[in-house]
């Protein structure tokens, strides 16, 4: 089985990717932490993010072994994540090392942007998992202070809506639900009922019942 999760940043996609994984005994690709270390490895570099011929080197070099989660889930790798992603070359750099994941039996969990969408298009179940800007930006706000890092909220809802502008109004693999994708609407959920929809969502579409 494959599970598709697509949604905007720090719209609880990942959290919900994981468990779901665990729920289910299968692989997680978060995917967001790919372009996130093509993005680290430019930077670190000394190259910009929109330079194409440094990223495009970037992800052909890529090591998903040795990601290091911490450093890539920074405020500014998130960033100029946003940038090298719009680059074509860049997600087609990335495109056979997701299917393949995606590919290998029993099945996976991958959430990004264009899973439903490109990466596995026929996946069995497709979840669209959004929340208000406001109520995204208050959770990634409170993650940053947990890690120790003091971002405050206005900057984290500005960045949120300049980074869902980008990764929605960009050429390639734009952010965007799918047409058979379910909606799942994050905003007055807490994690663990958002779990219990998602999992609601797989088991309905596992029994063939399709949308309620
Ligand atoms: O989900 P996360 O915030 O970690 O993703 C970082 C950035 O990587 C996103 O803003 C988006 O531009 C890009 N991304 C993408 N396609 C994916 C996953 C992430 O373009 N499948």
């Amino acid at each position: 089985m494959i599970i598709a999760i697509d949604g905007p940043a720090a719209s609880g996609k990942g959290t919900l990717g994981k468990r779901l994984a665990a729920h289910y005994g299968l692989p997680h690709l978060d995917t967001g932490l790919i372009y996130r270390a093509v993005a680290k490895s430019v930077l670190d570099a000394g190259r910009r993010p929109d330079d194409a011929d440094a990223a495009v080197a970037a992800a052909k070099a890529l090591d998903p072994a040795r990601f290091d989660e911490v450093a890539l889930k920074s405020h500014a790798v998130g960033e100029a994540a946003s940038v090298v992603s719009a680059i074509p070359a860049v997600r087609a750099a990335l495109l056979a090392f997701q299917r393949d994941f995606a590919a290998q039996p029993p099945g996976a969990v991958l959430d990004g942007r264009d899973i439903g969408t490109v990466i596995c298009p026929h996946a069995d179940v497709k979840i669209y998992v959004t929340a208000t800007p406001e109520v995204r930006a208050r959770r990634r706000a409170a993650e940053y202070r947990a890690q120790g890092r003091d971002i405050d909220e206005a900057t984290v809802l500005a960045d949120i809506v300049k980074r869902d502008e980008r990764d929605s109004q960009r050429a390639a693999a734009p952010l965007k639900q799918a047409p058979d994708a379910y909606l799942l609407d994050t905003t007055h959920l807490a994690i663990d009922p958002a779990i219990r929809a998602a999992i609601d969502i797989v088991e309905a579409t596992r029994a063939g019942r399709g949308r309620d």
